[in-house]
């Protein structure tokens, strides 16, 4: 390897497959709302020693892309988590690309007090005007919030500039993928700071696999990275990565139940610095959860605390026999990878 990522599962012994399989429980769960095209959501949990980890690739995710989030899974089940600098985890609230009078109603969904909101831009078929309004509402609606943008790389590098440039009043605490690439947003943070506009930029959909962090920091494409444990490996392979990024992180989901969250925010709560607020409120997207009481933060907090999956929901959410053969040769399949990139 040529970058200095610790290897999977912290270079231990795996489990044995036998018993990977055999304390895995598959579970599909019904979305509110359609996210990345999908409606229901299949995922893995493991039960080890150590508590319970979350396998959620994507349906479309290759082996060896997927592999990583195994091994985050059997971490979290086998492992453990490494020690916690904190145990309460501030979350964002997310306003999405709506009209400008609607921000309202999406605040008052949110139970408490506000103080950190992600505002979603740059969506197809819309202007800057309209993204300019939604950001006045919310900072109108919520004086004392610090805002955030998120475009989800859907703008063109002159786009970028233009809007953030138009933005600064706003004082916005990072600036979410702007431009797709990694070279796009190392341009994108040049040309501002040559207009001395100083919004960070952050890399999240740059931000895949445990080499890519690496990447953005040594191009000075962003000020801020964000994370998710799955894709990287797990929470002490991600611990690693940023440390070595030299960047502050913001930990975010990868649409999972409260038992991947339960990861993500073990992961927040052992990152030495964690200076904005995090993307852990995602299970309010699902229409179930896989444990009874789930993890969701309150006037903005996350408290961290351990989870565990109910029978009575992993029996409603369980998938058929033959989903079920599928996602367990998924599984033998990252395993099998997993061991021979350990040899
Ligand atoms: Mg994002």
């Amino acid at each position: 390897m040529k970058t200095s990522i610790p290897p999977f599962f912290d270079g231990q012994q795996l489990p044995s497959l036998q018993e990977v399989l055999e304390n895995v429980r598959i579970c599909s769960i019904p979305m509110n709302v359609k996210f990345r095209g999908v409606q229901v959501r299949e995922t893995a949990l493991f039960h080890g020693p150590a508590g319970w980890g979350e396998f959620a690739p994507f349906l479309e995710y290759s082996v060896e892309e997927s592999a990583a989030w195994l091994a985050s899974a059997v971490e979290s089940a086998w492992l453990g988590f490494p020690e916690a600098v904190r145990t309460e985890i501030p979350l964002n609230s997310t306003v999405p690309a709506v009209e400008a009078a609607q921000v309202p109603d999406i605040l008052g969904r949110y139970k408490g007090e506000i103080r950190e909101v992600k505002v979603k831009v740059a969506e197809t078929g819309q202007s800057l005007q309209d993204d300019v309004a939604r950001l006045r509402a919310v900072a109108q609606h919520l004086p004392a919030a610090r805002l955030k943008v998120d475009a989800n790389g859907g703008w063109s590098e002159d786009q970028a500039v233009t809007a953030l440039s138009a933005m600064e009043e706003f004082d916005l605490l990072y600036a979410e993928q702007p431009v797709e690439s990694v070279q796009g947003l190392a341009r994108v943070r040049e040309r501002l700071h040559e207009k001395k506009i100083f919004v960070p930029i952050a890399a999240d959909e740059s931000v895949r696999k445990a080499e890519d962090p690496l990447e953005v920091a040594r191009l000075g494409a962003a000020d801020v990275i964000i994370i998710k444990a799955a894709p990287l490996g797990g929470v002490r392979r991600a611990l690693a990565v940023v440390e070595r990024s030299g960047l502050p992180a913001v930990v975010s989901s990868a649409l999972e139940s409260s038992v991947g969250i339960r990861t993500g925010a073990a992961l927040a709560a052992s990152l030495p610095e964690l200076p904005f607020g995090c993307g852990l409120g995602t299970v309010t997207l699902m229409t179930q959860d896989t444990v009874e009481h789930s993890l969701v933060a309150e006037n903005g907090v996350l408290k961290v605390r351990p989870v565990v999956p109910d029978e009575k929901l992993l029996q409603i959410l369980a998938v058929s026999a033959e989903k079920n053969e599928w996602w367990r040769q998924r599984i033998t399949d990252c395993y099998r990878y997993l061991v021979d990139s350990q040899n």
